[in-house]
């Protein structure tokens, strides 16, 4: 399995000189095995994807772990939506209140965007998912919902010998009295559980997070328990604040790790980044 990082940023695009090492686009993940392609949310990281496309692929598989605007909003900008031949999944999470398709179709048309969902050449077809385990290809899939404001999913994606996680946005530590102690009542647990890379929420500092609590965001602690909890292997902290420079972002990771060892590898996800699992 391989999965190139496209977009690492949470909340807004950030690009800036400061920036340049880990990246101003907002979420966006590639995961290609075999035959099959996956593009997990549709930051504005989306935009480089499309125009880097394998010429012979026939289907793509978009999921969306959610419709805050930082993982929807390059939608409108990836080519291949306007590509009659292709064959384009849109999956996102069910909510009680609207259909997927109206929510997105909120953002796809006027005055926000210029073309309307329905008149898009591929005519992506736009499936809902909750709790749902589904195979695309050869990758088995897992979702379901966390702790975030709004129908939020995470990803457990596995081929025959690797297991990748994604959850970029997510407060594990709300809703779980003692967290990290009750992993079967930990949202996002059973996702995470043994995967050999979890790409998770690390977006505050603690005392960034202390008057966020409810926010829907981790702190890099807080994603460095959970996946000590999980037992991955390599944990990559994803969806960075705008505000956090290249710089800052290793003053932090060294102040988390200081005078602590973990049992799986830490690092700072960059776009343009390349890992190929197992
Ligand atoms: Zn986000
Ligand atoms: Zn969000």
């Amino acid at each position: 399995m391989k999965i190139t990082i496209w977009g690492t940023r949470g909340s807004l695009p950030a690009p800036s000189p400061e920036n340049n090492q880990y990246g101003g686009n907002t979420s966006c993940v590639q995961v290609t095995y075999k035959d099959t392609m996956l593009i997990l949310d549709a930051g504005s990281g989306i935009r480089r994807l499309g125009s880097d496309f394998p010429p012979d692929l026939r289907r793509i598989d978009i999921l969306l772990t959610h419709l805050h605007m930082d993982h929807i909003m390059g939608l409108g900008f990836f080519l291949p939506l306007y590509n009659p031949a292709l064959e384009i999944n849109i999956w996102g999470p069910t909510s009680t209140r609207e259909p997927l398709i109206n929510r997105l179709q909120r953002y796809l048309s006027p005055p926000l965007f210029p073309i309307r969902l329905q008149d898009l050449p591929s005519q992506p077809n736009i499936i809902e998912l909750n709790h749902s385990s589904f195979s695309i290809g050869s990758l088995q899939i897992q979702s379901a919902y966390v702790c975030h404001p709004g129908p939020t999913v995470g990803y457990r994606i596995e081929s025959p010998d690797a297991v990748l996680t994604y959850i970029p946005d997510h407060e594990p530590a709300l809703g779980a009295a003692n967290f990290p102690n009750e992993p079967e009542w930990t949202s996002g647990y059973e996702l995470a559980k043994d995967a050999d890379l979890l790409l998770h929420d690390a977006q505050y500092t603690p005392d960034e997070y202390t008057p966020r609590v409810g926010w829907g965001h981790s702190s890099i602690e807080d994603a460095l328990r959970f996946a000590e909890m999980a037992a991955v292997k390599r944990l990559l902290f994803f969806h960075h604040d705008p505000s956090h420079t290249d710089e800052y972002l290793h003053h932090l990771m060294e102040r988390a790790l200081h005078n602590k060892t973990y049992a799986f590898k830490t690092g700072i996800a960059a776009e343009g980044d390349s890992i190929v699992l197992p």
